[in-house]
């Protein structure tokens, strides 16, 4: 603004304030057209050689990947830089594989659900339509009872947790590496976790909190608990590598309180703007997440970002309909005009395997629109 206001006030002289305003306008616009701060975050994978030149002429800026492998993650370091694009690697409470590889012998501590629950997983897949009646895979579930399909650990459990700080090390050795980020921190039926120690654990919390009501109670220890390994695991990482960064997007939805993400002690902070399933969220809903996701991020920690993260998928087979290259600006749109200019997406993949998708992306976050259709040498020549 200190830049603009010499201009405005210069081009209309003593023209009145709604002059100046409307060329604020303008130029606020103009500025936004090519704002610095937007920051476009993939969430993906695959052959370094073959992702970073087409993620770089998208525009993006980050990419996150799952795959820990150390010797991948170095050749992704290695050749992103060249691009200019940083790489997270993430820890997912999914990751049974991995507990198995390292304790063959011990069995991986569990998420434990409700009868109920249960039964709407078997209902869940042995549903073998495309999108499974609307299923919505972890995201703001629409049909009755929605449960993650895959088996969670419990971070109720110190082993667990454990087990993540030695894997966050592990992933920190790889120099260059610009951060971790934390992925599928949550519940598996959205609420809550029944195995046994959650409930000793939560016994012991409602003594603590003789006047709550039991159900009421349960939400805060499940939330309380989760933000707790959250920051607990974000202070990890930060004391194995002083001025490391760390990510996450808040997922599963945490039913009752699903926009917590700003109780969490992490340096950019996804939640989610726009689902990937039909029924599509309103451009209304989008655009007001948008601006709660941004607005509100530092209410706890000032160094806190937020970003919006949107969904994409292009297998209908699977998770039926697609959004259309028309949708996405339009969601697109609705996320910066809620005021949010960082954006994750997932996945990555997904944007860079359809032309149409990826030039999409590119009209919001891609950093050479005015130069790429114009040959270098009339660009020099042009004083
Ligand atoms: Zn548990």
């Amino acid at each position: 603004m200190e830049r603009t206001t010499p201009v405005a006030v210069s081009m209309f002289g003593a023209t009145g304030p709604v002059s100046v305003a409307l060329v604020l306008t303008a130029v606020s616009l103009m500025a936004h057209a090519q704002d610095k701060s937007r920051v476009l975050t993939g969430w993906g994978g695959g052959k370094p050689e073959v992702i970073c030149p087409k993620a770089a002429a998208v525009g993006f800026g980050e990419i996150i990947v799952w795959n820990r492998d150390p010797e991948y993650l170095r050749r992704l370091v290695d050749v992103a830089a060249q691009y200019d694009i940083d790489v997270y690697a993430s820890v997912h409470l999914n990751d049974v594989k991995t507990w198995k590889k390292r304790f063959p012998d011990v069995p991986p501590p569990l998420q434990v659900m409700s009868a109920e629950e249960d039964a709407a997983l078997k209902q869940l897949r042995d549903d073998n339509t495309p999108g499974k009646g609307h299923y919505q895979y972890g995201g703001e579930p629409v049909r009755d009872t929605e449960v993650l399909l895959g088996d969670m650990l419990c971070f109720h459990a110190p082993e667990v947790s454990s087990f993540f700080k030695k894997e966050i090390e592990a992933a920190l050795a790889v120099d260059g590496l610009k951060g971790i980020a934390f992925d599928f921190f949550g519940y598996r039926n959205y609420r809550c976790c029944r195995c046994p120690v959650s409930m000793r654990r939560f016994d012991a919390f409602c003594k603590q909190h003789p006047d709550l009501p039991r159900a009421e109670a349960l939400d805060r220890f499940s939330l309380e608990t989760l933000v707790a390994f959250n920051n607990e695991l974000a202070a990890h990482a930060r004391s194995v590598k002083p001025g490391v960064k760390v990510a996450t997007h808040v997922y599963p939805v945490f039913l009752p309180e699903p926009l917590y993400g700003n109780r969490l002690d992490v340096d950019r902070c996804g939640q989610t703007a726009a689902w990937y399933f039909e029924p599509f969220w309103s451009l209304e809903k989008i655009k007001h997440y948008a601006h709660v996701i941004s607005a509100e991020a530092r209410k706890h920690y000032p160094h806190a970002e937020g970003a919006a993260l949107i969904g994409i998928h292009r297998k209908p087979d699977k998770y039926g309909g697609m959004k259309t290259p028309d949708r996405i600006a339009a969601e697109l749109r609705a996320i910066l005009e809620g005021g949010c200019t960082k954006v994750q997406v997932c996945s990555m993949n997904a944007v860079l395997d359809d032309e149409e998708v990826a030039a999409v992306f590119k009209s919001f976050f891609g950093k050479q629109q005015a130069t790429d259709s114009v040959p270098k040498g009339t660009v020099d020549a042009d004083p």
